[in-house]
């Protein structure tokens, strides 16, 4: 764990007394360092998808003919990857920063299920393109009570870390069915890479990734189980997660009883 850290202050009061207050700002340190930490990941995140775009921009504005139809087609393509890049990792964090600031009151609407988790299930099918067995199983309650569009990037956002770390051939299986005490949970469930013990518990992080390169080679920012799990906790709902090196993943949104509508 972290040392403590004390402040101390003497103050002087009256002709010849002092006062010596301490305070302990351990916990004020540590949410420095996370702050400053989450600035760094920010910043080199955004970093090398810009030296793309930059670098390749400029090689073209000096010698905009000396290159061939199929050469600026392949850079233009780069330097438009990067851009989507640098744009969904600005979309996620400003998702991220709304929910963490809670500003906004969660919204309590009627939200059906079947119609949401076929949306969910036709994009998993377009962005695994062919390359995996899918099934989706729909066998709980109607309707949660919450918000509509958190609760579609969140659920989504399982399916498709799903599709990325899951190689060709393997199979997904999305289904909605109810569990113990009334309540129901949303469970993919993938026989992709896994993660191994030590990392489970961090992987609802902001910026924590098993492997960067993979997660960045997939179009992945970092942040998604961090919206997964905010989205949750302010559904009342949890997230869980079980999985083993080289077999595969299950993640499990779960919803109690109070949010469900039969
Ligand atoms: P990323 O954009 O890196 O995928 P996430 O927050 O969605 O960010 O996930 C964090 C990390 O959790 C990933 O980088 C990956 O290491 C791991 N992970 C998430 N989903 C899976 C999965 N289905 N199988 C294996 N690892 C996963």
């Amino acid at each position: 764990g972290d040392a403590q850290t004390l402040l101390l202050q003497i103050i002087p009061y009256g002709d010849d007394q002092t006062l010596l207050l301490s305070r302990d700002v351990t916990q004020i340190e540590r949410l420095e360092r996370m702050r400053s930490d989450f600035i760094a990941n920010v910043s080199h995140e955004l970093k090398t998808p810009l030296t793309v775009v930059s670098g390749f921009a400029e090689m073209l504005a000096d010698d905009p003919a000396g290159y061939s139809a199929d050469e600026l087609r392949r850079y233009l393509k780069l330097i438009n990857e990067q851009s989507v890049r640098m744009r969904c990792l600005i979309d996620d964090l400003l998702t991220l920063s709304a929910l963490e600031t809670g500003s906004e009151a969660p919204v309590e609407e009627r939200v059906e299920m079947r119609p949401l988790l076929e949306a969910i299930y036709a994009e998993t099918q377009a962005l695994s393109g062919g390359r995996h067995r899918l099934s989706l199983t729909f066998d709980g309650p109607v309707a949660v009570r919450g918000c509509a569009g958190e609760l579609r990037s969140a659920l989504g956002n399982l399916a498709s870390n799903a599709v990325r770390y899951t190689p060709e051939g393997g199979s997904i299986d999305l289904l909605w069915h109810g569990i113990d005490n009334g309540a129901a949970e949303f469970l993919v469930s993938d026989t992709g890479i896994g993660v191994a013990p030590q990392h489970i518990p961090r992987l609802t992080e902001r910026f924590y990734r098993v492997d960067r390169s993979r997660s960045r080679e997939t179009g992945g920012t970092g942040l998604g189980l961090a919206i997964v799990k905010h989205v949750l906790t302010r559904h009342q709902g949890t997230l869980e997660i079980d999985s083993e090196l080289g077999r595969g993943s299950r993640f499990a949104a779960r919803f109690p009883v109070h949010r469900l509508i039969s």
